[in-house]
Formats: C-alpha cells, sequence, structure tokens
C-alpha cells in the first residue's frame, strides 16, 4: 500500500515535522495548532512574502536530488527577505503531493529544509499539505524582520551600482545540467551545476548592509537575470543605469568554461537569471565604507555601474568601446 496513505494526512504532517530540529526560536507556539504564534519586537519591521515552485516550471525532478530542491525552495526565498536588508526568521511550506511522490523523498525534502533552517536560524513555522493532481509544488512563505528596508524605488542619478557575487553560473549551469554534462563531469561544470541547484542566499550580505551606515538607496535580488531587474530598479525609481561590460563580475568557473567550450559569455550574464545576488545602489560617498566593510567580511562586492538620469533605459559601455542600450525582456518571463 502506498505509504501516504497509510501514514494518512496528519502521520505524514506529523512524520515530516516533528522527527528534525528545526531550528528553536522564541515561538509562543510553534507547529500543531491552527496557528503558530510569536512575540512582536518593538522597533523592527515585519517583511514577508511567498513563493510557488512547480515541477515542469521551476525544477525539474530528473535533475535535482530532493534534497537540493528543499534546499533551493527555502533559499530562493530567504533571498527575498535578503533583498530588502531583512533576516529571515520564520518559514511556511505548503506541499501539493502528486501520487509519484513518496514519502521517502518528502523526508529527503525536509532534510534540505532543515539544512538551511538550521545554518539560517530560520524556525519552520508551519504549512499546509494537499494533494496534487498532477504536478508536485511546494510553496513557502517567510517573514523576516529589518531595522532598515531597502526598496526598490530612490536610486538617484550619480548613484553608483553594486552587485554581490558573480554573474552568469546559475544560468551556465543549467544549460549544462540540461546536456546531462554533469555525470563525470569537471570541477568547473560541477561549480557551475552546484550554483544552479544550490544558490546561497545573500543574507549575510544584506546583514553588512543593513548594520552599515551606508546610504543604499536601492536594492533587489537578481532572480530574472541582471538586466530584467536592474529595469525593476530604474522604473520603480524613474531613472536610467548604465553598466560597463568589463566591470562584470565572473567567476573564473564561468570564464573558463566559456572560454573552452567556445561560449559566448556575455548573454548568461546579462539575462540569465537565478543568480540570487544583491544588485544595489549608493551615492559615492558611501563607496569607500561599503568596500571596507565587505572585505572585513571576506565578502564579494563589484561596482558594475552607474545610475542616469535618461528616464527607465539600461545601457552597455561594452569592452570594443561600443555603447549599446538593452531591451527589458530577454529574462526570465513565464507568460
Ligand atoms: P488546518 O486543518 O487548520 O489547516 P493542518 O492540519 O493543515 O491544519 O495543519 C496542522 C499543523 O501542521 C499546523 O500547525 C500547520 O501549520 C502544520 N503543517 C501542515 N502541513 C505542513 C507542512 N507540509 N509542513 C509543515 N507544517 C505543516
Ligand atoms: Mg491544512
Amino acid at each position: 500500500m502506498d505509504k501516504k496513505k497509510e501514514l494518512g494526512e496528519f502521520g505524514l504532517i506529523q512524520r515530516l515535522t516533528s522527527r528534525l530540529k528545526f531550528h528553536a526560536s522564541n515561538s509562543v507556539l510553534g507547529i500543531g495548532d491552527d496557528c503558530a504564534v510569536y512575540p512582536v519586537k518593538s522597533g523592527a519591521k515585519e517583511v514577508i512574502s511567498t513563493d510557488a515552485l512547480v515541477e515542469g516550471v521551476h525544477f525539474s525532478l530528473s535533475t535535482t536530488t530532493p534534497e537540493e530542491l528543499g534546499r533551493k525552495a527555502l533559499s530562493v526565498s530567504l533571498s527575498d527577505i535578503a533583498a530588502m536588508g531583512g533576516t529571515p526568521k520564520r518559514v511556511l511550506v505548503t506541499l501539493g503531493i502528486s501520487k509519484k511522490i513518496s514519502v521517502s523523498f518528502l523526508d529527503r525534502l525536509y532534510a534540505g529544509f532543515n539544512t538551511i533552517c538550521n545554518r539560517y536560524k530560520v524556525e519552520l513555522a508551519g504549512g499546509d499539505t494537499v494533494s496534487s493532481p498532477n504536478s508536485f509544488f511546494i510553496n513557502v512563505a517567510i517573514i523576516g524582520e529589518a531595522k532598515r528596508v531597502f526598496t526598490r524605488q530612490g536610486a538617484r542619478p550619480g548613484d553608483l551600482i553594486f552587485v554581490t557575487g558573480t554573474l552568469g553560473d546559475s544560468s551556465l549551469g543549467l544549460k549544462l545540467l540540461k546536456k546531462k554534462k554533469s555525470t563525470g563531469a569537471s570541477k568547473d561544470y560541477k561549480f557551475l551545476i552546484e550554483r544552479h541547484l544550490d544558490p546561497t542566499p545573500r543574507v549575510q550580505e544584506a546583514g553588512i548592509l543593513a548594520r552599515s551606515r551606508i546610504n543604499i538607496t536601492s536594492m533587489i535580488d537578481i532572480s530574472d537575470g541582471l538586466i530584467q531587474d536592474l529595469y525593476h530598479i530604474c522604473k520603480a525609481s524613474k531613472v536610467g543605469a548604465r553598466i560597463q561590460e568589463n566591470r562584470l563580475p565572473l567567476s573564473p568557473e564561468f570564464s573558463r568554461t566559456c572560454h573552452r567550450d567556445n561560449t559566448p559569455p556575455l548573454p548568461y550574464v546579462l539575462n540569465g537569471g537565478e543568480d540570487y545576488e544583491l544588485l544595489f545602489t549608493l551615492p559615492t560617498d558611501g563607496v569607500k565604507n561599503l568596500k571596507r566593510q565587505f572585505l572585513k567580511a571576506k565578502a564579494l562586492v563589484t561596482q558594475i555601474g552607474e545610475i542616469t538620469l535618461r528616464p527607465q533605459k539600461v545601457s552597455l559601455d561594452k569592452s570594443d568601446g561600443r555603447s549599446e542600450v538593452l531591451p527589458e525582456s530577454e529574462g526570465f518571463n513565464h507568460f
């Protein structure tokens, strides 16, 4: 008999949520009642978001392990909280379970949740469990706290544009995954594929920015691609942007792979998506402080361009000296 049937809805929830310790927090009441209950800290702001991941749209069960899927499902939500300058505190997880999903798959998924909850001190505060006729899906709702909130609006002409980490790794990794270049793959391939399957939410970097006195004028996390997400800042702030090709931060693994496989890097770097790096702006007088803080934390940050007056246009200064306006719509879009 199907083990899910044997356990029943409540047995399954009990099994998934009670066997692992999802970070002990200050909850008044955790999983098991109609709601979880938390005290509210005065002065802090609450930042909340929700994200759905659907099999066949956001992930493929043939290229990801359940542990990786669990880690990524939470990491991308943590990235949203980081993008606001917040600290993630708790998540609620809804599962739409299709027929082919086994209990051991779910155990391994929750082991992935557990890794991220413990790594970032986030509590699993509850969720919902339903059946789904076709595709498996996961929804993660996340709640965080912020002392200062960074939004997409507020960038001013003359502000400098910065990005954490490196760009393009994830989308090149996805291409390699699809070509099944993961088996017996080189170290570089493995690195890129891991950047796709197991992105690092920039919670640490967001904390550095939030604690600093730097005047961060806008921020977003790069999920749809550098250019599309930069356009989001430009639209919300009613400004334009100019970025420089030769400043874009690339990992050595990415550069070597593009070179070896004769792959033009720019489409991945500009429009690849799922980098989950932070993209933010600040006036020039904050740059020294920013660089000092990131150096101290051994975290990577790179200036890639500046905000311009030209409303809602993003242009690229190419390495060959030419300049071009970039279209908005080449990043990821569901419809
Ligand atoms: P209700 O009938 O009120 O919707 P449920 O039976 O769905 O309550 O949930 C019971 C408890 O288990 C609640 O605390 C809920 O948040 C939690 N829960 C349900 N499904 C999950 C899940 N997939 N992961 C974590 N917690 C869950
Ligand atoms: Mg329910």
